[in-house]
């Protein structure tokens, strides 16, 4: 028998997803964000799910772009970071992939190759995030000489703190400013942007962690107040059952110390599953579809869950729940101090994953 954890997909929920960043941002077209394997989520699987719907598919890794094609995919795909070296350029063209350009060299390696009119660029403008982009002397070089090769381009800016307290006004006032009198295109909003300022998302708004059911503000708003159903659920079984005398621990370090007698269960998942090593005892998880907490370390292979007040006959076999249906991903990555977009993303390929809710054949 295979080891009991595995990492469920359920495609409905992200359609369903994908249909509420539809409903906010009515005006935009939407890329679907799937760089990292669509945050953990499998990218062949998410982009076959959301193929009818999205206007086009965002990314960050060229080999996996290129696979996409291969498969027969001719949706619109977009480079988030665009071209690393000069050698990447022809790659770029025969694949047809929309290059970001936020820097001057990756300009230049466009210019000197003989990139078709037909496919466009985004022009990145750093209004404050100030990790990538152009400012606008650099916006205004770029513009005029992709226009002398009738090459369009799409302006685009990132903001920094579209789910806090600081907002997006700021940086909109950088972007007008620099783009003023320009008639491009735009694309400007994340996942938070389109939930909480959809208004301002641009004419291409980039959907991300909504779509696979992640609130971009856990803090202030659960993904379920936002009608976003989880996508990745990770489940395992209890695999052994301890009990502990009161004064007696339990793992690595000796982190618990049972205060009473204790009945504690094993579960067949560890940070080489992808479970965060730094959850702290306390942690939600679901027992048999009852909540109780993460006692001591996480080890490699096992965690421990407190099963004291849970009732007898939950033992080995017991389902677990560590995240997703029953159990928002928010909340674990609350308890453990991150965020859910780093769960998702480290689930292991050692985790096998099934799918439900796909189309009915
Ligand atoms: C990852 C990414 C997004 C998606 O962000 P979410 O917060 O997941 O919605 C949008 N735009 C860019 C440039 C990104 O890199």
């Amino acid at each position: 028998m295979p080891r009991p954890i595995r990492a469920i997909i359920d495609l409905s929920a992200l359609r369903h997803n994908f249909s509420v960043a539809r409903r906010h941002a009515t005006a935009a077209r939407l890329w679907a964000v799937v760089k990292a394997d669509a945050y953990g989520h499998g990218l062949e699987r998410t982009v076959a799910a959301l193929q009818a719907r999205a206007d086009g598919f965002a990314l960050i890794e060229l080999e996996r772009a290129i696979a996409l094609r291969e498969a027969g995919l001719t949706k619109p795909l977009l480079m988030l970071e665009g071209c690393y070296a000069t050698s990447d350029v022809p790659l770029f063209i025969r694949h047809r992939l929309i290059p970001v350009v936020h820097r001057s060299e990756q300009l230049d390696w466009l210019l000197a190759s003989n990139w078709p009119a037909d496919l466009p660029v985004y022009l990145k403008l750093n209004t404050g995030m100030n990790r990538l982009g152009f400012d606008a002397a650099g916006l205004t070089n770029a513009k005029s000489a992709l226009a002398k090769r009738h090459v369009g381009s799409v302006l685009m800016s990132h903001f920094a703190d579209a789910d806090g307290p600081r907002g997006i006004d700021w940086q909109l006032e950088r972007f007008r400013a620099m783009t003023a009198g320009m008639s491009e295109a735009t694309s400007l909003g994340n996942s938070a942007t389109i939930l909480r300022y959809p208004e301002s998302v641009g004419d291409w708004a980039r959907p991300g962690i909504m779509l696979y059911g992640g609130s971009p503000f856990p803090q202030t708003k659960s993904a379920a107040e936002l009608d976003l159903r989880p996508v990745m659920t990770l489940q395992s079984e209890i695999v052994a059952v301890q009990h502990l005398a009161a004064g007696e621990c339990i793992g690595y370090g000796c982190a618990f110390t049972a205060d009473r007698p204790m009945r504690v269960g094993i579960v067949a998942c560890g940070y080489a599953d992808g479970y965060p090593r730094h959850a702290p005892t306390g942690t939600p998880v679901l027992v048999a579809g009852m909540r109780t907490r993460l006692l001591g370390r996480v080890s490699m292979d096992k965690l421990c869950v407190d099963l004291t007040d849970l009732p007898e006959k939950i033992g080995v076999a017991g389902k677990v729940t560590l995240w997703g249906e029953g159990l928002a991903a928010d909340e674990v990555a609350m308890a453990a101090g991150t965020i859910s977009y780093e769960l998702f993303c480290a689930l292991s390929p050692r985790v096998p994953v099934s799918e439900v809710g796909g189309w009915p054949k």
